[in-house]
């Protein structure tokens, strides 16, 4: 049985990160996560904070903090939103807090340099005389080689969108104190992509290479992945810092160097396993996760972040080969990459104020509705946007509408008519068509959350509770009651039978998307609630037969609705807040 290792990409610790973000990244994670283990796989997902590189270390001078304090506050902020969303991680840890993270990324690339994965160069980077220390990425501001944008940073240009060669920047100045830089020779490292890429990356990718097998790769991905690879180069693996993991000290010329931080962030994946096991009391236990032939490893990401975690992560795996404790590592079964999520027709901007505010948003509306809403308008094929008319769409007419109505009418009557207790059954309805068609729909669930489908899980969800609605219109059990005929009077305590079956049922299924709903269901159900897993309930079989005379609890409001005022408000607190 495979073993499921879930991983989200690791937040940048440089700045809030918004609903975007979740839909991106975490939400289909946590999705994912929660389904599996309601089927009783074992999993373990694990996330943390990206803690280095420039844009770090960059925006703490600027901000006049000490870098680890500057991070501290981000980790914990990003976090709050996390926990806003429920996303229900098994580990959080951060790349510059990990006990592990240093030395389990020296020796990946301690490794990979005696594989001959890595060599070094010596080249002219740029050097502030009057600072005494080098200037990388976007400690320099020039005009750009490609388009004569007189803005473009040391690693690109903002204008063009082109990669620079820091070098070739155009009357460069530093962007600590606006004094102009000279070059000097400078060792670097290189990790050697296109040797990997013929030694395995692209053997594993095509799916030539048996023995490590991976789903099918989604369009958007492989599009990406396919052109990458026709056109593979060595990146450079290290800079000039005074924050990160600093390059081996055995190595000539390593003083005043760190790892990139596309070089050391995906390694966090790994020593926030490593420190999980560690709390769990049992320290190996990461390597039952990373070097276990039936590990089944989903990177959750943005596309911004393809290339690392389909080309440069995989291949640093594969360039280990078995030299770690005599195992290889796994490389990942699937990223299913979503596209951009948009706010209202505009890119996410927080500085700008084009935002949802976390506390105000929280403070209105719940947790279920917003994932439900997120869910339901992924950006998996195309970018996608976050509207507020949307989200009340999403909220009234599907799950207060279709679900928190099917819900309340069920137990609403069956509470005034049969005295809160499942009435007995003749079977006579079990195979009805509406019911036949909620088997099918409510059974899709699972098979699209498995194949990264969300958008499509939830919609089957709304099917199944429309065909439940349908049944129960039918039938019109509020005449059957009132009939003479003993038949009727059958009729209508088999509708409810069935209606508060498929109720259960409802609750196990919406329990990835709206845990508290779900939790909140279940409990409606009272003892006709069964144990807290996903069932084998499908097209094929049926939800159980409740025994008669099980005690339900009390009827509740699962949603509440959004009037069309409050969103007015809040599209007009939106604009008010970027004028
Ligand atoms: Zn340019």
């Amino acid at each position: 049985m495979p073993r499921h290792l879930i991983t989200s990409a690791l937040p940048y610790a440089n700045g809030p990160i918004h609903f975007g973000h979740v839909a991106g990244a975490y939400l289909p994670a946590d999705v994912y996560a929660r389904y599996l283990r309601l089927c009783g796989e074992e999993v373990l997902y694990v996330c943390g904070t990206d803690e280095h590189g420039v844009a770090i270390t960059l925006k703490a001078e600027q901000e006049g903090l000490g870098y680890r304090e500057y991070v501290d506050r981000w980790h914990d902020e990003i976090k709050g939103l996390f926990d806003r969303f429920q996303i229900s991680f098994d580990h959080w840890s951060g790349t510059a807090r990990c006990q592990h993270h240093a030395e389990a990324s020296r020796r990946f690339f301690r490794i990979l340099l005696e594989r001959g994965h890595i060599f070094d160069r010596t080249e002219d980077q740029w050097f502030s005389p009057t600072l005494e220390r080098f200037l990388p990425d976007r400690y320099l501001q020039g005009t750009c080689p490609n388009c004569s944008f007189e803005q473009a940073r040391g690693d690109e240009c903002p204008q063009c969108g082109n990669w620079i060669e820091a070098r070739e920047l155009k009357d460069p100045i530093c962007t600590l104190d606006g004094s102009t830089p000279e070059l000097r020779a400078t060792k670097h490292w290189y990790i050697d992509l296109p040797k990997l890429q013929e030694e395995g990356l692209q053997a594993w990718y095509t799916g030539e290479d048996d023995t490590r097998p991976h789903g099918p790769w989604k369009p958007n991905v492989d599009g990406y992945v396919q052109a990458m690879l026709r056109d593979l180069h060595a990146r450079p693996i290290t800079r000039d810092l005074p924050w990160g993991i600093p390059v081996p000290e055995e190595l000539e010329g390593a003083e005043g160097k760190v790892l990139y931080v596309w070089f050391d962030a995906p390694i966090g994946y790994v020593s926030a396993t490593m420190e999980w096991a560690e709390q769990q009391g049992t320290p190996e236990a990461w390597a039952d996760w990373w070097q276990n032939e039936d590990t089944r490893l989903t990177h959750f990401i943005g596309k911004d972040n393809i290339a690392f975690h389909v080309v440069v992560f995989p291949s640093m795996l594969l360039g280990l080969g078995q030299e770690w404790d005599g195992k290889r590592f796994q490389l990942p079964h699937n990223v299913p990459a979503n596209e951009f999520y948009n706010l209202q027709g505009r890119k996410f901007n927080t500085s700008a104020g084009w935002y949802l505010d976390n506390e105000h948003f929280f403070g209105q509306y719940s947790a279920d509705a917003a994932r439900f809403y997120l869910l339901s308008s992924l950006p998996e094929t195309s970018d996608s946007e976050f509207t507020w008319e949307g989200f009340q769409t999403a909220n009234n007419a599907l799950l207060a509408d279709k679900l928190g109505n099917f819900a309340s009418r069920v137990l609403k009557f069956n509470a005034k008519r049969f005295d809160g207790v499942v009435p007995e059954s003749d079977g006579s309805l079990d195979a009805d068509d509406a019911l036949q068609t909620a088997d099918a729909r409510l059974g899709a669930i699972g098979a699209h959350i498995a194949a990264f489908e969300f958008r499509k899980a939830v919609a089957a969800l709304m099917d199944g509770c429309d065909a439940l609605n349908q049944f129960f219109d039918a039938h019109a059990p509020w005449k059957l009651i009132k009939s003479e005929d003993v038949e009727d009077q059958a009729r209508c305590r088999a509708v409810l039978e069935r209606c508060l079956a498929y109720l259960e049922l409802i609750s196990r299924r919406l329990s990835p998307f709206c845990p508290t709903a779900a939790e909140r269901l279940a409990t409606m159900m009272g003892e006709a609630m069964g144990e807290a897993r996903w069932g084998d309930e499908s097209a094929a079989r049926r939800p159980a037969r409740l025994a008669a005379g099980t005690t339900l609890g009390e009827a509740e409001v699962l949603f509440t609705k959004i009037d069309d005022d409050t969103i007015a408000a809040e599209i007009a607190r939106l604009e008010g807040a970027v004028a």
